[in-house]
């Protein structure tokens, strides 16, 4: 954490401190794009970029700690922190208060569940409710959404922004959207969008991945290539999370899993628990009729328990 709540500083601040234009140029095209974020990767990560040397990355490191220096913050600091979190509205009242008023700023939140459950709906949703006033559930910003699966669809959009009396083309201008084609184009894409969220500051206010492990099911189908997905996969959601705190930004992750046991034992071990980096996982099933069930697996401030919604023309609702 850091102690201040001083905007976003961009990479160029390391030229105060001594670093050349031209490193600073090699940051950023590996995708350190801020102050912040060099602070959060390790020495290892910065090495790896082309064109830094184990010296250079030393006295980089030493910048970036100068501008952005990390140190303890008091019980009473922190709880100033968390007021600034936003919840953003799911559609559903009763999901919303199940989650402690909806998808929060700052941290990773999964779905989880089977087909149909309504993963694609509640991220289309949210591209709405994410632009909507604080005040209506929303968190006045634009939306970033990764489309692993091709399942993007504006008009669901449009339809959604009529239900909150959203202008649906100007609803459509907040979201931008990328097809991701395989897991390494996934995260480059990532990376993409820590620049963009950089550059335009405090713009963004949500990213979707929608799924995030559809590619990674694909790209490493064998048994003996779990450990490699699982390794992928975590730097994945590890850069995840240093967006989220970076840009204070919600990241919003859906998850297909199968539900049968035959289906699950068939997975063993990869598939149960994929992106346990996630700060809240809620796990969504079919309920009766029309109805769909969520549930809050794990999350750091809110108990368990569960909530029904449905899936309507006017996106999430409750039941
Ligand atoms: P998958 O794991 O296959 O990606 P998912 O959890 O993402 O599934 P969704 O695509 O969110 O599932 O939900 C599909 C459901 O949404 C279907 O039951 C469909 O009937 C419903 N649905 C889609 N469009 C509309 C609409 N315009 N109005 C009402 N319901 C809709
Ligand atoms: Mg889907």
């Amino acid at each position: 954490m850091s102690t201040d709540d001083s905007p976003i500083l961009d990479v160029d601040a390391l030229q105060q401190q001594g670093i050349s234009a031209q490193d600073i140029a090699k940051l950023r095209t590996a995708g350190y794009a801020t102050v912040l974020g060099v602070v959060q990767a390790t020495r290892k990560c910065l090495t790896k970029v082309k064109g830094l040397s184990e010296i250079k990355v030393d006295k980089i490191k030493t910048a970036a700690n100068t501008l952005c220096p990390q140190t303890f913050l008091t019980g009473a600091e922190c709880a100033l922190r968390r007021e600034k979190v936003i919840f953003i509205s799911t559609g559903s009242a009763s999901l919303d208060a199940l989650l402690g008023g909806g998808v929060q700023t700052g941290s990773i939140t999964e779905v989880y569940g089977e087909f149909r459950t309504g993963k694609t709906q509640l991220s289309h949703t949210l591209c709405v409710t994410s632009q909507l006033p604080v005040d209506m559930g929303g968190g006045e910003g634009k939306v970033a959404f990764i489309d692993t699966e091709g399942t993007f669809r504006p008009d669901r959009v449009k339809s959604i922004a009529e239900r909150f009396g959203v202008d649906p083309q100007a609803a459509l201008e907040n979201v931008v959207v990328a097809r991701a084609h395989n897991s390494e184009h996934q995260m480059e894409l990532i990376t993409a969008l820590a620049a963009k969220f950089a550059e335009e500051q405090g713009a963004y206010r949500l990213l979707i991945v929608d799924s995030i492990l559809a590619l990674f099911r694909i790209d490493y189908a064998g048994r003996g290539e779990l450990s490699d997905r699982q390794q992928k996969l975590n730097q994945m959601l590890s850069r995840l999370t240093r967006i989220s705190e970076e840009f204070q930004c919600a990241i919003f992750l859906t998850n297909q899993v199968q539900s049968s046991p035959d289906a699950s034992a068939m997975f063993a071990g990869g598939d149960k628990k994929p992106a346990h980096a996630s700060a809240t996982r809620v796990y969504l099933r079919k309920g009766r009729g029309e109805e769909r069930v969520a549930k809050l697996a794990d999350s750091p401030d809110m108990p368990e328990g569960e909530a029904t919604y449905k899936i309507t023309v006017g996106g999430i609702m409750d039941a």
